[in-house]
């Protein structure tokens, strides 16, 4: 009889539930923990698919299991227990990015965008149009920021000066590559009369033009943003980044101030994407254990065991240290940021002291410094993999040969390749370019574990934009390339499973967290995004879908939560409750 009763009882509170899940708004029904999809690719070591297949969830944000079904059955199962059915969407891991940098696109999406403008006049006038929606911006206590200026889009090709911006306002503009800075003549003249000469690892190549090293010239002048600003800085760049499909990045450089905002922001719940970040020393290059404090939440949002050092600048200002000259500056082999010696210390002081060692080196000569760092370095307690090379961008043949004897990590980004594609061969000539520079393909065929992004916001940061960079090596925002072919040095393409485990799987190799993400998997946090379409080697439908910077993606979940969904639009994304 009590059987009866409680049979009686669940039957009723189901239909009760089922009733009332039909009459809640879309946004606030109840997150059933199993969703199923027309597709699920799990993109786990065998890939499997299931079409339809669902995810079954537990109670902490995993997944419990994957497991196709029949239409059929599926219906039943939406009425009588509230799945969650979506059998026009198309589910795949959740998107990560190897190596981002989160508080700079957040000011990004909040400074003057340069990467458009074609000569000073537009320049002026996005500076202008700022300035109206920022009444007071530009004063000593509230310079104008903007990004992405680029010589080649100015007069001649030549670098501006000072004078080429407005006299009266305070204005520091980043290019393109954030290894110079351009500043206008009020900021300039906070130097005093003379124009220092630039420190070591820094060129000042015309009067208000600041690279690399010189940059620190100018950078005890600019105002900090406070730190409600850059908490802001976090959430609009989170809430883009999940409309992009991405629900975690390695973040590329991160001083202890900032740890310390993402570690408080974990904390309440408003770090909504899982951050992997890579300590930065306030001292850039040194050895700083006192501002390293290890981070390993459970809950997987926040991990820091890795630290972030620097070989050298950057391709399109001729600072990456290159072996032999510049082929369009041969008075010049770039820079070094620091003498190789000290790389050896700081790589070997590090990994002994149990912190991943990831070296920025873009130049021959800083990955042969890097590689020979790693050589000698003797890691206690890191998780593997120990090392990586972040940009890996141009690698004399020798030294790529030794890679995978030393486990070292290529962290690449295919839209870095696309986009250097127009100055890479002036820079490099021929035979380097086609020796050396931006190799995927045969890094993996090595055996060179690989791990891919964007390095937002020096680029982009859609990691589908990226996929389509690797599998056709094409500018994703013209489709164009340049050397013949099909693509720039096309046999340096992947195909789409190996780009799509590159910013998925690749990445959670690359931070030691294979075991917890970059795969739809058992056990693996509950992280998948929802496309439109099935994505398949389908030569007749190619990847020109791929560029698309907006609208690609449906819906976007971390830890078995909904935190962006593009038919309620924006404004209601994050929205979600649980049956208690
Ligand atoms: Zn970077």
């Amino acid at each position: 009889m009590l059987q009866h009763a409680l049979l009686f009882l669940s039957l009723l509170i189901s239909a009760l539930l089922v009733r009332h899940l039909h009459e809640l708004p879309l946004a606030f029904r109840p997150q059933g923990d199993v969703h199923c999809y027309g597709s699920i690719a799990t993109l786990s070591a065998s890939n499997s698919v299931y079409a339809p297949g669902c995810l079954r969830l537990t109670r902490d944000g995993r997944f419990s299991s994957v497991f196709s079904a029949n239409e059929e059955e599926l219906r039943r199962k939406e009425k009588q227990e509230g799945w969650n059915i979506d059998l026009t969407g198309h589910a795949l891991p959740g998107l990560w990015d190897g190596h981002a940098h989160l508080l700079q696109y957040g000011e990004m999406l909040a400074s003057v965008q340069l990467h458009d403008a074609r000569g000073f006049t537009e320049i002026h006038a996005l500076i202008g149009a700022y300035r109206q929606l920022h009444p007071g911006a530009g004063s000593r206590q509230s310079w104008i920021i903007g990004m992405g200026w680029d010589q080649s889009h100015l007069p001649h090709g030549l670098l501006p000066s000072a004078k080429d911006l407005p006299a009266d306002l305070y204005i520091l503009l980043h290019r393109i590559d954030f290894h110079c800075i351009w500043v206008s003549p009020p900021v300039l003249s906070l130097l005093g009369p003379q124009i220092p000469a630039p420190p070591e690892g820094g060129t000042i190549p015309s009067a208000g033009v600041f690279c690399d090293n010189a940059i620190d010239l100018i950078l005890p002048f600019l105002p900090p943003p406070t730190k409600a600003q850059k908490k802001s800085f976090v959430l609009n760049a989170q809430r883009k980044l999940h409309s992009y499909g991405m629900v975690g990045i390695h973040d590329a450089g991160v001083v202890q101030e900032d740890r310390e905002l993402y570690e408080e922001m974990a904390e309440t719940g408003e770090l909504q994407l899982r951050i992997y970040a890579m300590v930065e020393c306030r001292i850039r290059n040194s050895f700083c254990p006192e501002e390293a404090k290890k981070v390993e939440r459970e809950d997987g949002m926040l991990i820091v065991r890795s630290v972030k050092l620097f070989a050298d600048g950057a391709l399109g200002s001729w600072g990456a240290a290159l072996l032999a000259p510049y082929s369009d500056k041969p008075s010049t082999n770039g820079t070094m940021l620091l003498a190789p010696s000290l790389l050896t210390q700081l790589t070997a002081q590090w990994s002994a002291a149990g912190y991943q060692v990831n070296i920025h080196a873009i130049g021959d000569a800083a990955n042969r410094a890097a590689i020979s760092a790693i050589a000698s370095a003797r890691p206690k307690n890191v998780p593997s993999p120990a090392f990586r090379l972040e940009h890996a961008q141009i690698i004399a043949p020798e030294d790529q040969r030794k890679l995978p004897a030393l486990g070292i990590v290529a962290s690449i980004q295919p839209t870095h390749a696309t986009s250097d594609q127009f100055i890479a061969e002036a820079r490099l000539g021929k035979q380097r370019l086609a020796e050396s520079a931006y190799r995927m393909k045969s890094l993996l065929q090595a055996g060179v574990p690989v791990v891919l992004g964007s390095d937002f916001p020096v680029e982009p940061p859609p990691a589908l934009r990226g996929v389509y960079a690797a599998v056709t090596r094409r500018d994703p925002a013209t489709g164009r390339w340049v050397g013949g072919g099909n693509g720039f040095f096309e046999e340096q393409r992947l195909t789409v499973w190996e780009a799509l485990s590159g910013f998925t799987r690749g990445v959670a190799f690359a931070g030691g967290a294979s075991d917890e993400a970059g795969a739809v998997e058992k056990g693996k946090w509950a992280d998948w995004i929802v496309l439109d379409r099935r994505v398949v080697e389908d030569p007749k439908s190619g990847w020109e879908w791929l560029r698309e910077e907006e609208g690609l993606v449906r819906e976007t979940w971390i830890r078995g939560k909904r935190v962006f969904g593009r038919t309620e639009g924006e404004a209601s994304a994050g929205i979600s409750f649980e049956l208690a």
